[in-house]
């Protein structure tokens, strides 16, 4: 839909959600319990996801397996523990565009960074650069860094972190584009986050994967943002790896195993540098024990524990409900749903607030970033008393994220009805 076709009433938003092939989604998950006695709006699926009805049943499973069965659980329980990991191979692998073959679960997130750096990261006194997005989420900035050092280089001269121009707050491709090239035979790994967990904005990965792979340097892509938000294409957008967790937009709760994908044209080469452990030895020969590691062809050739059967068991009930609407349909309903936030914000146009994330539908997920003026907190607190579960990040952005598998139209309806309130402005026609 147009987006001109908005309106900002109640019913408008009501007959969006009567129309939503999706609605019914909702009902498959947990909301918490009402705050100060106002119903939750709760817009921070982008930070921790909400609780799949189906969680309970299928951790009780395993804890069942595991109280009734112990040991033989691995072989025999209703989902076999041995290979739990790769009961999630396909449905994960269907989210961000990968092959089974280079998709895996394991580890969490900067834990799975770190072994995709030891692999893609092999700087040489000529070719030791990594890029990456300016102000990256600290914990990426943070992995990099130490790489680097680990390598023996200096972050001050090895880390290029590209910064918007003056006077704008997002990336352009083509200066990142611009920058690669610049760089070129000094750039060892170019890594950007899928989308920018602060602004909102999500890179056009095809463009700068290209980029990098003809300047000659490794890519990867940080997808904690990014995975179930976005439409992603890893294989045929070429990177090396990518990297995510599951406990944002993949409901998998806290703590959550993570995702790695390590691309095909890397999954029989068993001479790539990595931290090996007895889970990515060869299954045919892991339990004989030997002294030599075999990896498995692909991305499961990178697992060095056995994994926590617990959190993957969270994982499968949230994957199945993705695999159930699927990812295209949820990319069309979260244009649609962001489409009509960002209307409704700009019916307010109130000086205070400024929506920095960028309003082309490429080139954003779900998350609206409101800027406030001078950093007052104020108006995110009493968001907060009003019911409002979105999130404040330093030094002056509000977080909301509307997902399309369990939010609806009303809900952002609600947060505009409640924001023009905090924000001191007309309540006529929209009811307290
Ligand atoms: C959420 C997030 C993380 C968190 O890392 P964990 O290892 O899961 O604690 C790291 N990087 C990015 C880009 C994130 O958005």
């Amino acid at each position: 839909m147009d987006r001109m076709e908005f309106v900002a009433s109640e019913d408008f938003a009501r007959s969006l959600d009567a129309s939503d092939p999706l609605a019914r989604f909702r009902e498959k998950f947990n909301f918490p319990i009402p705050r100060h006695g106002n119903e939750v709006l709760y817009f921070t699926g982008n930070s921790l996801g909400l609780q799949p009805k189906t969680a309970r049943e299928y951790v009780d499973q395993e804890l069942e397996d595991w109280k009734t069965l112990a040991v033989e659980g691995h072989f025999h329980a209703k989902h076999p523990w041995l290979p739990y990991h790769e009961f999630l191979t396909e449905k994960m692998a269907e989210v961000v565009g990968a092959k089974p073959v280079e998709t895996v679960v394991m580890n969490s997130l900067t834990v799975n960074l770190h072994l995709m750096l030891v692999s893609f990261y092999r700087p040489t006194p000529e070719r030791y650069r990594i890029m990456i997005e300016g102000k990256a989420f600290p914990s990426d900035q943070y992995a990099v860094k130490s790489q680097i050092r680990f390598h023996g280089f200096d972050p001050g001269d090895a880390l290029i972190e590209m910064e918007p121009r003056e006077g704008e707050t997002t990336l352009r491709t083509e200066d990142i584009e611009t920058a690669i090239e610049t760089y070129g035979d000094s750039l060892a790994l170019v890594m950007f986050g899928g989308v920018n967990y602060f602004t909102g904005q999500a890179f056009e990965m095809a463009r700068i994967a290209d980029a990098a792979r003809t300047a000659g340097a490794a890519v990867g892509f940080d997808l904690a943002h990014a995975a179930g938000n976005i439409p992603l294409k890893l294989h045929d957008w070429g990177a090396d790896f990518a990297v995510w967790c599951s406990y944002k937009y993949l409901n998998a709760g806290p703590g959550a195993v993570a995702g790695a994908f390590v691309h095909e044209r890397h999954a029989k080469d068993s001479d790539i540098p990595r931290f090996a452990g007895w889970w990515g030895h060869d299954k045919d020969t892991r339990f004989l024990m030997g002294p030599d590691f075999v990896p498995i062809e692909g991305a499961e050739g990178w697992q060095i524990s056995n994994p926590p059967i617990l959190q993957m068991a969270s994982l499968r009930a949230s994957l199945e409900i993705f695999a159930e609407a699927g990812m295209e349909a949820l990319v069309e309903k979260s244009k649609k749903l962001t489409g009509f936030l960002e209307f409704l914000l700009k019916q307010i146009d109130d000086e205070r607030i400024t929506v920095i994330t960028p309003s082309r539908t490429a080139h954003r997920g779900c998350q609206l970033s409101i800027r406030v003026e001078d950093a007052n907190r104020s108006l995110f607190e009493e968001l907060t008393s009003a019911g409002v579960v979105a999130d404040w990040r330093e030094p002056d952005v509000i977080r909301v994220a509307p997902v399309p598998l369990y939010n609806n139209f009303s809900d952002a309806f609600g947060f505009y009805r409640i924001l023009k309130r905090c924000l001191g402005g007309t309540t006529e026609g929209v009811g307290i």
